[in-house]
């Protein structure tokens, strides 16, 4: 048996009934049960006759996939399949991963998490609620297995750019962990979303009959953080060891909770940290275009949230690298937030705006900042649709040779500007990537390729590196070496194209690659708790799930 087929039965009981074996999509192989398979495990008439290959089975999926008139039809296709048969899945999505990505993740997600409760199947991971508090262990112990390596948790409050889903927002974990598995190869069942139901204050859930959730406001203060202090600490007595990632909560909870739970054990928010990685990923990809070194730009941020921090503070620790004091390297990056510039004058500001707040007047909004800050780098993070305006992009690109144009706010319809307008504002000049993927751009014969700041170059990587090291914590020098070797494996035909990041044919190499470097980050900061292999590229890859049929005969 592979690597793959041994962990595919850890901890699970082989189906003991024919039927049960086409009904668990762990174990399915569906029309590809072998002759010899139909016989020993009691399939004989419960499948047509005809034995099937798999790639017939990826030609019938992928027919049907690009039949579907919305992106919506797709993602309920996609993910039925995923209840079916995950091993047929995960052979579909990795071998049509660009096609897929969309789909499975931004921007389709999104709308599936907005539909969730309309086109609700089959539940799919775990939910706690609120009203389980004093007994959140007992409801992850329902969990079927203990060999669990990455949990993703939302409490729905931020979805996207998308605001409160409440529960509906469980479509994020799903996703973000079938790319786990699709990306880096964390095996499907060491998988595990979890939806914390908090309640929702979003008014039209709350009158829909069709929504998932509880009907009822959301918690906050002391009772949302005794929530979540249960959950942490049950978390750590069922799973230990696991790998916990923070996804889409809000904004007044979610530094806190990095904050407060980072040191107690292996945690991240992928949207503070995993997004200032791609992100410093692109702008170290830029910094090979626009020449000179970080301390020669001014970067300015519009969009002062989880992205925006995550984002600042990366790129801080390269400016750090290049001898800058942390103070003097903040002081390289502004932020623009619904009130306009942030800067020292203002009162009232959150402690994390406060170490980018900067001597200088008031600017309320973002043109008049730009005129005021004149920066080589504008970022958007505001989940602010089309704020980055003709004016604002043809003003940067008057005073910049290559102007770094990053519309990163999700999905697609929340993005600053699209492509087009980037391309063509700064005569084909500008160097830009987005949140949520658009198609390149043919500008006075040249084609863009623009660049994708997908989280997914990071996390899955990340998640990899450290669940094959055991390494008991995930520290930002992790991140910030993740975006030095996605940076690095930018080719340069590649960025002569105008990409910024890799194919994402490439991902599987790539997520290795990040993988190897945030191991030997780990063993260089004695935090793996696993031997060091003499060769830990080829070790790393022993971990990686392939979908491929065992053999069960
Ligand atoms: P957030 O809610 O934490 O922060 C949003 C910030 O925007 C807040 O500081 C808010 O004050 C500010 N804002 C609101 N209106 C504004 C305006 N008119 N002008 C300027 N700023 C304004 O959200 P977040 O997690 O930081 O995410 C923000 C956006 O970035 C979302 O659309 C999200 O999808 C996107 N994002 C993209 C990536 C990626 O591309 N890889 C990763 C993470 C998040």
């Amino acid at each position: 048996m592979n690597t793959s087929q041994k962990s595919l039965n850890a901890g699970r009981a082989l189906p003991k009934q024919g039927i049960e074996w086409l009904h668990n999509p762990i174990f399915n192989k569906g029309t590809a049960f072998t002759d010899a398979e139909r016989d020993k495990l009691g399939l004989r008439g419960l499948l047509p006759p005809h034995v099937q290959s798999m790639e017939d089975q990826v030609q019938r999926v992928m027919n049907n996939f690009r039949n579907k008139t919305s992106d919506l039809e797709r993602y309920i296709q996609i993910v039925g399949l995923q209840d079916r048969n995950e091993t047929l899945f995960y052979r579909v999505v990795m071998d049509n991963l660009e096609e897929m990505m969309p789909i499975i993740y931004t921007p389709t997600v999104g709308k599936a998490c907005q539909e969730f409760g309309h086109i609700f199947r089959r539940s799919r991971g775990l939910y706690v609620s609120k009203h389980d508090r004093g007994n959140i262990r007992k409801v992850l112990e329902n969990w079927p297995t203990r060999d669990v390596k990455v949990i993703v948790v939302t409490d729905g409050e931020r979805i996207l750019g998308l605001g409160d889903l409440g529960a509906s927002g469980m479509g994020i974990p799903i996703g973000k962990l079938s790319l786990y598995t699709a990306c880096a190869g964390i095996h499907p069942t060491q998988c595990l979303p979890i939806t914390i139901d908090m309640g929702t204050n979003n008014e039209t859930f709350l009158k829909d009959p069709l929504y998932i959730g509880l009907r009822e406001k959301r918690i906050s203060g002391d009772a949302f953080d005794a929530v979540m202090e249960e959950f942490v600490a049950a978390v750590k007595v069922v799973f230990p060891g696991v790998l916990l990632q923070f996804e889409d909560f809000g904004n007044g909870n979610a530094f806190r909770m990095l904050e407060t739970y980072r040191d107690q054990l292996c945690t991240f928010n992928d949207d503070i940290q995993g997004t200032g990685s791609v992100a410093l990923a692109g702008v170290l990809s830029a910094l090979r275009l626009t020449g000179g070194k970080m301390c020669d730009h001014r970067v300015l941020m519009s969009g002062a949230g989880e992205a925006g921090m995550g984002i600042a503070d990366n790129i801080c620790a390269v400016l750090m690298e290049e001898g800058l004091p942390l103070a003097e390297a903040r002081k390289r990056i502004w932020f623009v937030d619904s009130k306009g510039l942030i800067v020292k004058s203002r009162e009232g500001l959150v402690e994390h705006k406060r170490h980018y707040a900067h001597d200088h007047a008031p600017c309320a909004d973002l043109l008049s900042a730009i005129k005021a800050i004149k920066p080589t780098m504008l970022v958007g993070v505001s989940g602010q649709p089309r704020t980055f305006t003709k004016e604002i992009v043809k003003f940067v690109a008057s005073y910049n040779n290559r102007p770094v144009i990053f519309a990163l706010s999700n999905p697609t319809s929340k993005a600053e500007c699209t492509a087009e307008e980037a391309y063509t504002w700064t005569d084909g000049r500008g160097i830009f990537a987005s949140g949520s993927p658009f198609a390149p751009v043919t500008y006075q014969g040249k084609t863009h390729v623009p660049g994708q700041g997908n989280n997914a170059y990071i996390f899955p990587g990340v998640g990899l590196g450290v669940v094959a090291t055991g390494a008991t914590r995930v520290t930002d020098a992790m991140f910030v070496t993740a975006a030095k070797a996605l940076a690095g494996l930018l080719r340069e035909e590649e960025l002569a194209e105008g990409r910024i990041y890799p194919s994402l044919k490439r991902i599987h190499e790539v997520s290795l690659k990040i993988a190897v470097a945030v191991a030997e980050e780990a063993y260089k900061s004695q935090l793996a708790t696993v031997a060091r292999p003499a060769d830990l590229t080829e070790f790393i890859r022993g971990h990686m799930f392939k979908p491929e049929y065992p053999s069960y005969a």
